[in-house]
């Protein structure tokens, strides 16, 4: 077994660190957060370091990373940079379902641009009715219309839409009534940000992440290259990005877990009370302690994920385990974090608030924890479906 990261990970790991620790300073990120979370700046230099290109193949100008190098990104990014936000929907949602299903044209058109740094991508599944069930109660629909379609529909939650030159859109094609399954007869499309009957309204979210939004699709119509992979087929295309989005959800979670520990332990070290710094008190020794071990548990397990699909096997399990561990983990050892701060730990100026602000999301995206509890039932335990 080698639990080694190879050198280039390494210095990946560490570019990130020292990016996050130098550019995205307290005021970066307020200026960024006072302006709907949004960094140009950031998001340039991400570009200029070749990180927008991680998931693109290097035919089309991206840095041919996989999905190890992204977890490492995305860890490494997550309690530092604002653009984290737009970098998941970018980077993980937008370049890698091109990557995978898009045409010839449509590669050659969108990777070099996301590598670039050029456009920036949202995906909108999540519709008013539910995330969990959404096959269920999806109503966003495309018709035909000569050559190309029609877009009608409503979507909640779609991150970073207010700045994304394109958004991802899962519609049904296909009535319910008229397929066997659920997941047939759905169709993604890759609709312009602006384009006629596309409107949104900002939601006011505890998360201090990229915008999140309802986005309504209004009479919208779409040329027929505007589909992305094959029709009818959209859901079972989504399935092939699900684990790294899973694996990426835990990195992020398991970035932000760290911060807060790593927060935690220097205040420990400078904190006195009693004529001794706190750290020396063994209530809080043992709050570190356990934040330091359920991390490490953490990193393993979204680390095996993310090398198991580095592989091509399967990590359907591992994968769910992982995001849904890890997310638990962060959001105690945020919390740890902010009892060892004391009050200052629920101040505004403290960064272990923002962090369990951050890491509250990922117990509830891009799947919710009970959803990922009922998958690991059925997958890994071999209990009958309970949904
Ligand atoms: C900050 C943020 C950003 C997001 N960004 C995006 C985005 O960019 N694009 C996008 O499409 N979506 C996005 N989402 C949506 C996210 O994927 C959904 O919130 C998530 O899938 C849950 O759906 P829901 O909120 O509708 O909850 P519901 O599905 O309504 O669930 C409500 C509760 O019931 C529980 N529940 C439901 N069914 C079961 C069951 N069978 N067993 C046990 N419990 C169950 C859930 O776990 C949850 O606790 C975002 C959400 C947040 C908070």
């Amino acid at each position: 077994v080698d639990f080694d990261l190879t050198l280039e990970q390494q210095q990946l790991r560490h570019a990130v660190r020292e990016f996050v620790r130098k550019e995205c300073t307290p005021e970066v990120i307020r200026r960024a957060m006072a302006e709907g979370h949004h960094s140009k700046v950031l998001w340039r230099r991400m570009a200029e370091l070749g990180w927008l290109g991680v998931a693109i193949d290097e035919r089309y100008g991206g840095s041919g990373g996989d999905i190890i190098d992204m977890a490492l990104l995305v860890e490494g990014l997550a309690p530092g940079d604002p653009a984290v936000g737009p970098f998941f929907t970018t980077v993980c949602f937008g370049g890698k379902s091109v990557g995978y299903f898009g045409s010839e044209a449509q590669k050659e058109f969108f990777l070099s641009r996301i590598a670039g740094g050029e456009c920036v991508f949202a995906l909108s599944i999540t519709e008013p009715g539910g995330g969990t069930d959404v096959l269920g109660v999806m109503q966003t629909r495309a018709e035909r219309d000569g050559d190309g379609w029609v877009l009608n529909g409503a979507k909640m939650f779609t991150s970073a839409a207010q700045r994304a030159d394109y958004l991802v859109v899962v519609a049904r094609t296909t009535r319910r009534d008229a397929v066997k399954k659920a997941a047939e007869g759905i169709t993604l499309f890759i609709v312009p940000g602006k384009a006629q009957g596309v409107s949104m309204r900002k939601i006011d979210m505890l998360v201090p992440i990229e915008d999140t939004n309802a986005v309504f699709y209004d009479q919208v119509r779409l040329p027929a290259d505007a589909v992305l992979g094959e029709e009818g087929r959209g859901f079972y295309h989504l399935l092939a990005t699900l684990n790294n989005e899973r694996i990426l959800g835990g990195a992020a979670a398991l970035g932000l877990g760290t911060a807060a520990y790593e927060a935690a332990l220097l205040y420990s070290r400078q904190r006195t009370a009693f004529g001794k710094i706190i750290g020396q008190m063994q209530a809080i020794q043992h709050y570190l302690a356990d934040m330091a071990t359920e991390l490490d548990a953490a990193r393993l397990m979204v680390y095996r994920a993310a090398w198991l699909q580095s592989q091509g096997r399967e990590c359907g399990v591992e994968a769910t385990m992982a995001k849904m561990y890890a997310a638990d983990v962060a959001v105690r050892a945020c919390d740890r974090a902010i009892q060892i701060h004391g009050g200052m730990g629920l101040s505004n100026e403290c960064e272990v608030a923002r962090y369990w602000r951050l890491a509250r999301l990922w117990q509830i995206g891009p799947i919710t924890n009970e959803q990922c509890r009922n998958i690991i039932g059925q997958l890994h335990c071999e209990l009958p479906r309970s949904y």
